[in-house]
């Protein structure tokens, strides 16, 4: 896998789409800067070897073009004090003003070009909108891991400008040598703690991993579509009724491949959706009307903490109940501790997606694990075997 260490780019202008969809809050502060971090490594080698640096990223949804509040510029000062130099902002991506700013860029120097996804021709994978944005650079860097699997103009059709010309960012590089880790001949017992809210969402993953795991711990609001379609009464916890079939004929194939099924036997219940909410423990089959669980219940905790001691590999993707809500995050914080204590006699642990991410954050557990990813849907379509267009784009 070629990186940007293996070309020169002494006195090149290097355009490196990079992944700076970072959370920003209502008083438009970046609450979490660990995509801007992970970029840094990429942009401080261009810089330390002659190069000069052009950034392009997408920010949040914008609509219908232009939004203050997804506006780049809104990163400028943080990046200026992460690289320690100050970084230029250009407020389009294709108007002469920007072009003038990159062609007149300096080695040593950084531009940063305003969201990319305020043009309509991103999303669409647009050729002509991808050939402009290529004017802004004479080499092409993708590190923009968690937005490789779209075919978007900036992570994609763009590298057709750049025959011999591209290469991967380092932690493009790194998130796929980890990963790797775990699809290639992971270590058994491999156990893959897959959460959240949705069934739908992480379907299409439980029935990749299965033929790979020992063991599948299910926790979040996904259990209750399982342990609903298994006849239990789960009252107004979260279910998609348009799954039960599916959540059937998954616990079908994990029996089938030999896969120890673990699903959340008891729940912590709450009467509202609300941190101050009444709340009580419950079996997770038997939840009154008028109640849902929020979070994983004690047994259920104890069996998933049994089960991680013992795996050797372990892929954690969604949390175990909502744990923005201090009354509601017990399960989560225990899973991670879990994983942790794993790590620490030698289990390898990859966490992925958003809300594990921010979990493994908020619990200051981020350098105890082995690989934390910045992609979420990426890190699973990877896994799931796909063919991410960012990867195949440099590759090809
Ligand atoms: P996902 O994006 O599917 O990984 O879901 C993450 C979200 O699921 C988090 O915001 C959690 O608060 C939420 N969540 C986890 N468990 C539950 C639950 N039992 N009921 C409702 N939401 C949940």
């Amino acid at each position: 896998m070629k990186t940007i260490k293996d070309f020169d780019i002494n006195g090149k202008r290097v355009l490196v789409r990079v992944d700076f969809n970072v959370p920003i809050n209502s008083d438009l502060q970046i609450t979490d800067d660990t995509r801007i971090q992970a970029a840094l490594p990429t942009i401080n080698y261009i810089l330390n070897n002659g190069g000069s640096v052009v950034l392009m990223s997408h920010l949040g949804r914008p609509k219908l073009g232009p939004e203050s509040r997804f506006s780049l510029s809104l990163l400028v000062n943080h990046l200026t004090l992460c690289l320690g130099l100050d970084v230029k902002f250009a407020n389009d991506c294709l108007g002469n003003v920007s072009l003038e700013m990159s062609r007149s860029l300096q080695a040593g120097e950084v531009l940063l070009l305003e969201n990319v996804r305020f043009y309509a021709g991103e999303k669409e994978g647009s050729e002509s909108f991808a050939g402009q944005l290529a004017k802004h650079g004479d080499f092409y860097v993708n590190d923009a891991f968690g937005t490789a699997h779209r075919a978007h103009a900036s992570t994609s059709v763009i590298a057709r400008f750049y025959e011999g010309r591209k290469s991967f960012g380092f932690l493009m590089a790194r998130e796929l040598n980890n990963l790797q880790k775990v699809i290639q001949e992971p270590k058994k017992p491999f156990t893959a703690v897959i959460g959240g809210a949705k069934v739908s969402s992480k379907i299409s993953i439980i029935e990749k991993l299965l033929p790979k795991i020992t063991s599948l711990i299910i926790g979040g609001g996904m259990s209750y579509t399982f342990i609903k379609a298994m006849g239990g009464s789960v009252g107004n916890s979260l279910v998609e009724n348009d799954y039960l079939e599916t959540a059937l004929s998954v616990l079908k194939k994990a029996e089938e491949a030999g896969v120890r099924v673990f699903l959340p036997e008891d729940s912590v219940i709450a009467d509202s959706f609300d941190n101050n909410a009444n709340r009580k423990s419950a079996l997770s089959d038997e939840i009154p009307e008028g109640w849902m669980a929020l979070d994983v219940g004690p047994e259920a905790t104890g069996h998933y903490i049994t089960c991680l001691k013992e795996s050797r590999t372990i892929l954690w993707n969604g949390p175990m109940g909502v744990f923005e809500m201090s009354n509601f995050e017990t399960g989560t914080h225990e899973v991670a501790n879990a994983i942790v204590e794993s790590t620490e006699r030698g289990a390898f642990s990859l966490v992925g997606g958003g809300d594990s991410v921010a979990a493994v954050n908020k619990y200051h557990l981020k350098d105890h694990v082995s690989y934390l990813s910045t992609g979420g849907g990426a890190m699973l379509e990877y896994i799931e075997g796909k063919t991410l267009p960012g990867v195949s784009a440099i590759l090809n």
